[in-house]
């Protein structure tokens, strides 16, 4: 992939809302700055991509990014998504969220729009933790790390968001870390082109709330956390089981082909229900 200009990237900024409000060192900016290279490199007509996003430090995105963007209510950013999809198929709908965001309050949003198949893009900043109400535990937060409300270790398990994406039916399943800030963009645009519904899970450094209770107080320290528990899917697989404890693949983990709701939705209702 061809490497975007600060220029091009500036093109595509709210330069009027900055600075922004994430703390210094956040990977939030990582990943924004890997969409956009993701949507340039893809040459996408700006009037037909939408962005949508929850409630959330990450869910701030769509404030500086100058597309048509929509910030909506906490959780909902997917059936929102579903909507604008449905009314105007042609266009590319994209949530931006959080791990709480998208697992939690919006588990069930995520799961049905996976079941359906319809085209929408989901980047998950996976930082976690709610980072902007103070460091609670979200549904993807690791067994036994501490958080606000775990402050003697996160007695649940949580979720693998790739596991509940592949049970739940999505179609294209991705996953990386800010560290492997480079990878990302491509695996962005694969999501983005693939037709059905895509996710790229983005492990997401929040040292301020979720790294000082777990010896990652700092952006450096966090970033050598996702270098060294991180790695790509064909280097992950020849590990033994003892050298795989801890460590999860990155890159495409997941993709398959399979009808696409928007397009199945419209062609049902236009022939009629006895031509089905
Ligand atoms: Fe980023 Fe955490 Fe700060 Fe929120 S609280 S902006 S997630 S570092």
């Amino acid at each position: 992939m061809q490497f975007s200009s600060l220029d091009q990237l500036k093109e595509r900024l709210r330069l009027d809302r900055l600075p922004h409000l994430w703390c210094p060192g956040c990977g939030n900016g990582i990943i924004t700055q890997a969409f956009l290279r993701a949507v340039i490199s893809l040459d996408i007509d700006p009037d037909r991509l939408v962005i949508v996003s929850g409630i959330g430090c990450s869910s701030r995105v769509v404030e500086y990014l100058d597309f048509d963007t929509v910030h909506t209510a906490h959780g909902r950013a997917i059936p929102l998504a579903t909507g604008i999809k449905l009314a105007r198929p042609s266009l590319k709908a994209v949530v931006l969220a959080g791990d709480g965001d998208i697992a939690a309050i919006g588990g069930n949003h995520f799961i049905h729009a996976a079941r359906r198949n319809i085209d929408i893009t989901v980047i998950i900043f996976n930082n976690f933790n709610y980072g902007m109400t103070g460091g609670q535990y979200s549904p993807l937060t690791p067994q036994n790390e501490k958080a606000a409300t775990a402050m003697k270790g996160h007695v649940e398990p949580p979720f693998d968001i790739h596991d509940l994406a592949r049970g739940a039916g999505a179609t294209y399943i991705a996953r990386s870390t800010t560290w492997h800030a480079l990878n990302l963009p491509a695996l962005i645009a694969g999501g983005m082109e693939h037709e059905g519904f895509s996710v790229i899970e983005v492990i997401a450094g929040c040292h301020v709330n979720y790294g000082k209770r777990n010896q990652r107080e700092t952006a450096v320290k966090m970033l050598q956390w996702q270098k060294e528990h991180f790695l790509p899917l064909d280097r992950f697989k020849v590990l033994n089981t003892r050298e795989k404890k801890g460590r999860l693949p990155i890159g495409l983990l997941y993709s398959e082909s399979r009808p696409e709701f928007t397009a199945h939705y419209r062609r049902v209702y236009r022939m009629g229900r006895q031509e089905t």
